[in-house]
C-alpha cells in the first residue's frame, strides 16, 4: 500500500482533530479517499510520509509562488526567530512590507495586514460598510472570500433572491444583506442594485475566480462592474487573495486594467505565513481605526515572521519582475500538454487558465460561472486526481478548485506530468 503511514497518521489524527483535518479540503472529502500526510517540501517537490517524492501543483494553495522552503525567506526567517517572534508593538518591517506592496499595486495608498483572507474579505466589507453607510453587499456564486458569516450563502440564481445560509450556525439575519448573483452576469447585477436603490455598500467578487476551477471574467463583465460602481457610489472590492502578487505585481487590478476600490491580499503577501491584508485609497482607509470610527484589530497582525516571509517573497518578485512571464509560459506549456493527451484519449474537457491559474473541467461545454463548472463530471474529476496521484502528481483534490504553478517547477517536471496523464488518460 502506498499511502500506508499516511493513512496510519490520518486515523491517529481524526482522533484528536475534527475530521483529520484543519482545512476540510485538506481531507479530500471532494474526490474520496484519504489524504497525503507531508514530511518536508523543497522547490516544487512535497515528500510524503510514505517516502515520496511528489510535484505539487498546489504550492499550499498559492502562498507558494516561488517554490517551497526558498532559500531567501528561511535565512530571514531563521534571523528573525532570534530577535523574538511576537511583540505587539510597531516594527520598521511592517513599514517597508506595507512601502513596497504600496509600490506594486496600483490604486493603493494605504494598507493594514490582518492574519488571513477570511479577515481581509470580511474586514474589507465592513470598511465599505462604514465608508458608504449602506448595508448590503453583492457576493458571486461561487466566489468565495472566507469563511465569515456573511459570506457563507448557498449560490442562487433570482436576481433579487435573498441568499440562505449554506452552514448551520450562520444565522439567516446575518446574511440578509448578502445578495447574490451570477458571475460574468452583469444584467442580473444591474437588477440587484435597481431593486435596492442607493442600498449596496459593496460588490466583491475574486477578479479572476479560482474557487469554482480557475473562471475568467469577461471584459464587458469586469469593465460594467467597474461603471455600475461609479455610478451608484459602490465599493468596488477586488478580493485578490489568490491572485494578488501572482498574476502580476500589481494582480489583477494591473493585468485587467481595471481600478478597484479595495483590494483584499492573502498567500502570496505572506510568503506561506499566515497573513491577510486590504488596502485601498487614502479617503477609504482613513476611516479604519485607529484614524475613523470602523474598528478592526489583531493581537498578531504585522507578526514579525509573518512580515519577514512576506517582505523576502515581495522583494524577490519585484526584484525578478521575468518570474510572471515564465510562470505564464510554464502554465500555457502544461495547458497545451494537457489539452494534447486528453484529445488523443478522447476525453471531453475544457481547460481554463489565467496567468499561472488553471483548472481542467471535464464536460463539453465552457465554464464561465459557478453553474457550467458544476457540470464537470465529478467521476472522471477523481480518477484524474487519484491516477495522477499515484503518478506522484499532487493536483488540487476538487474541481472547484484552481492550480498555482511555481516558479520553481521545471520544464522536466512538466514533461513528466503530461506523460504520467498519457499513461493514466485510457481509464478516463
Ligand atoms: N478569498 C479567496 C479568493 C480565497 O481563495 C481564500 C482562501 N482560499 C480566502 C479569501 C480566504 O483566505 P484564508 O483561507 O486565508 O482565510
Amino acid at each position: 500500500m502506498i499511502y500506508k503511514r499516511s493513512s496510519a497518521l490520518f486515523k491517529e489524527a481524526k482522533q484528536y482533530i475534527v475530521g483529520g483535518v484543519n482545512s476540510p479540503v485538506r481531507a479530500f472529502s471532494a474526490v474520496g479517499g484519504e489524504p497525503i500526510f507531508v514530511k518536508r517540501a523543497k522547490g516544487a517537490y512535497l515528500y510524503d510520509e510514505d517516502n515520496r517524492k511528489l510535484i505539487d501543483y498546489i504550492s499550499s494553495w498559492g502562498p507558494m509562488i516561488l517554490g517551497h522552503a526558498f532559500e531567501p525567506v528561511v535565512k530571514a526567517l531563521v534571523e528573525a526567530t532570534k530577535k523574538g517572534t511576537s511583540y505587539g508593538i510597531p516594527t520598521e518591517l511592517e513599514t517597508k512590507i506595507a512601502k513596497l506592496a504600496v509600490e506594486m499595486v496600483p490604486h493603493i495608498d494605504k494598507i493594514r495586514f490582518v492574519n488571513s483572507g477570511t479577515e481581509a474579505c470580511m474586514s474589507a466589507v465592513r470598511l465599505a460598510r462604514g465608508y458608504t453607510g449602506k448595508d448590503k453587499i453583492i457576493k458571486f456564486a461561487g466566489c468565495y472570500h472566507g469563511h465569515s458569516d456573511a459570506f457563507l450563502i448557498q449560490a442562487g440564481s433570482g436576481a433579487v433572491t435573498f441568499g440562505t445560509p449554506n452552514s448551520p450556525g450562520v444565522t439567516p439575519g446575518t446574511v440578509k444583506d448578502t445578495l447574490l448573483a451570477g458571475y460574468n452576469n452583469l444584467d442580473e447585477v444591474k437588477s440587484i442594485i435597481k431593486a435596492n436603490k442607493d442600498e449596496i455598500a459593496a460588490i466583491i467578487l475574486e477578479p479572476v475566480a479560482g474557487n469554482m476551477g480557475c473562471i475568467i471574467p469577461e471584459e464587458s463583465f469586469i469593465k460594467g462592474l467597474r461603471e455600475l460602481c461609479d455610478e451608484h457610489d459602490i465599493v468596488l472590492i477586488f478580493d485578490e487573495v489568490m491572485t494578488g502578487f501572482r498574476l502580476a505585481k500589481g494582480g489583477a487590478q494591473e493585468t485587467l486594467g481595471i481600478k478597484a476600490d479595495l483590494v483584499c491580499f492573502g498567500k502570496v503577501i505572506g510568503g506561506g505565513l499566515p497573513v491577510g491584508a486590504f488596502a485601498g485609497p487614502q479617503h477609504i482607509m482613513s476611516h479604519l481605526a485607529p484614524e475613523g470610527p470602523v474598528y478592526q484589530a489583531g493581537t498578531l497582525s504585522g507578526n514579525p515572521l509573518a512580515m519577514t516571509a512576506g517582505y523576502e517573497t515581495l522583494k524577490y518578485l519585484i526584484e525578478h519582475p521575468e518570474i510572471y512571464h515564465s510562470l505564464e509560459e510554464k502554465t500555457k506549456y502544461l495547458h497545451t500538454g494537457i489539452e494534447k493527451v486528453l484529445n488523443k484519449h478522447g476525453v471531453e474537457h475544457q481547460i481554463n487558465r489565467y496567468g499561472s491559474m488553471l483548472s481542467v473541467h471535464f464536460t463539453d461545454e465552457p465554464v464561465s460561472d459557478f453553474e457550467s463548472a458544476a457540470k464537470g463530471n465529478n467521476q472522471k474529476f477523481k480518477d484524474y486526481f487519484h491516477g495522477m496521484l499515484k503518478q506522484s502528481v499532487y493536483l488540487p483534490p476538487s474541481a472547484f478548485e484552481s492550480y498555482f504553478l511555481n516558479d520553481a517547477l521545471t520544464y522536466e517536471d512538466l514533461d513528466y506530468t503530461i506523460k504520467a496523464l498519457d499513461e493514466i488518460a485510457i481509464s478516463l
